[in-house]
């Protein structure tokens, strides 16, 4: 009942506070009515009837004015009103932190204490973030010139961090104010990666450009009326396109793995006849290197769900690298075990050779784009420096995992972990 005429009552005082403030367009309304009746002549009823409908029009909401009514409504039935500022703060992913006028913190959430920890009401926010963007940002938000700003900010300890910070005025008579950190490192480090392959890519690709230029000059000036050299030179010339065309093919086959969503469901590869292929295919640069591929299978059904291309792509990289880099052990062993993991049954496929090996250091790196533990020698071996990221790429695809064992002068051992399901 008392809700009923506190309604009625607020319902009257906005009819009123209408007319007050279309006061002058009814007063003008009212002397343009007037106007007509005394100079066209027309009855008494109209002019009243006039009048009544300019009153009207003067009290109807106004668009804005019903949308924030409907908007109150809605918070009103919703219980927003009741909500706390620290339900809400506690809600959000991102570190906040409510502050007042002399930029001391009132509330901050977990995310913000696990962010920046020794947070504590009453602290000084302009003394924690010293950084000089952050006063900036604390000095524009609070002399009220703006309702909300942003800067970026990088926290250096206990790991370097970099957030894009917004702070704005909580208004409403609160006397308060709001800082929330959106962490950008991840982003930023895929941009650096992005912008650091397009300079590693671009790299290897100027360096063959760039001597084949040269020897064209060479050829067309001093060379030109020596064939002897000038057989030399195309033979450079021929060995650098085919580096730069192995290049493009293995930036090429990265893209595609990368635009590929997913794999295929229901496909199924022979390990046995697979690995048999690829060692077929490497015969020749195994002989050329003196290697000798032995194989050790284990008996039975060898097989694993997966793209045949795509694991044919992975055995052929890492038992090239064992013929190029392993070349002086004289021998390979390729092997097919059961994986040993008890929580997941498959299949592990270890390329060992016995050649100098990696030292230690090198190994968490070498799947890396344009990672190479002695660059020259990569080269010589045209090597891209791509073939262990697509190996990893691939098996990311499959399920699967590398392991990496090496002990230097007595080889390497690149073991893959399929899983059979
Ligand atoms: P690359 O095209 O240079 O062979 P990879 O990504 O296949 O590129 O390999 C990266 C680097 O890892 C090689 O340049 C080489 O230094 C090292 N590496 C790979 N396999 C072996 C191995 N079996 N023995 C010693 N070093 C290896």
């Amino acid at each position: 009942m008392a809700e009923t005429s506190a309604g009625q009552e607020s319902k009257g005082q906005a009819l009123a506070a209408r007319l007050w403030r279309n006061r002058w367009l009814l007063a003008a309304g009212v002397v343009a009515v007037f106007a007509v009746y005394y100079f066209a002549g027309v009855s008494g009823y109209a002019l009243l009837l006039a009048l009544a409908l300019l009153a009207a029009a003067a009290m109807l909401p106004v668009d804005a004015e019903r949308q924030s009514t409907d908007a109150a409504a809605a918070i009103e039935a919703s219980g927003l009103q009741r909500l706390s500022g620290e339900y809400l703060a506690a809600a959000v992913a991102d570190p906040l932190i409510i502050f007042d006028h002399s930029a001391a913190m009132v509330h901050a959430n977990a995310a913000a204490f696990a962010a920046f920890g020794g947070l504590a009401p009453g602290m000084s926010l302009a003394l924690k973030f010293r950084a000089p963007e952050m006063q900036a940002l604390l000095d524009s938000i609070l002399s009220g010139e703006v309702a909300s700003d942003a800067v970026d900010y990088t926290e250096k300890l206990p790991v370097e961090r970099t957030y894009r910070v917004s702070a704005s005025t909580v208004g409403h008579a609160t006397g308060l104010y709001v800082l929330v950190f959106k962490d950008q490192s991840e982003t930023r480090r895929i941009d650096r990666m992005r912008a650091d392959f397009i300079a590693n890519a671009s790299h290897e690709l100027r360096t063959p450009l760039a001597s084949i230029a040269g020897f064209i000059e060479t050829l067309r000036g001093p060379a030109r009326n020596d064939p002897a050299a000038r057989d030399q030179f195309l033979q450079i010339m021929q060995n650098q396109t085919g580096r730069m065309a192995r290049l493009i093919d293995d930036l090429l086959s990265l893209s595609r793995l990368e635009m590929k969503p997913y794999l295929k469901p229901g496909t199924e590869v022979d390990l046995r006849q697979t690995i048999d292929s690829v060692i077929d295919s490497l015969g020749p640069l195994a002989a050329e290197n003196g290697i000798v591929v032995e194989r050790e299978f284990a008996n039975g059904r060898l097989v694993v769900p997966g793209d045949r291309d795509e694991l044919f792509q992975v055995f052929e990289n890492l038992l090239e690298n064992a013929c190029k880099y392993g070349q002086s052990g004289g021998h390979v062993t390729v092997s097919v075990a059961a994986g040993d993991d008890a929580q997941q049954a498959g299949f592990d496929v270890t390329i060992r050779d016995y050649g100098p090996g990696i030292a230690e250091e090198h190994i968490p790196r070498i799947t890396e784009r344009f990672y190479r533990v002695d660059v020259e020698n990569s080269r010589t071996q045209k090597g891209t420096g791509l073939g262990l990221s697509i190996v990893k790429h691939i098996l990311t695809r499959h399920n699967a995992r590398l392991s990496i064992k090496s002990e230097v002068g007595k080889g390497a051992a690149f073991t893959v972990h399929l899983p059979a399901r």
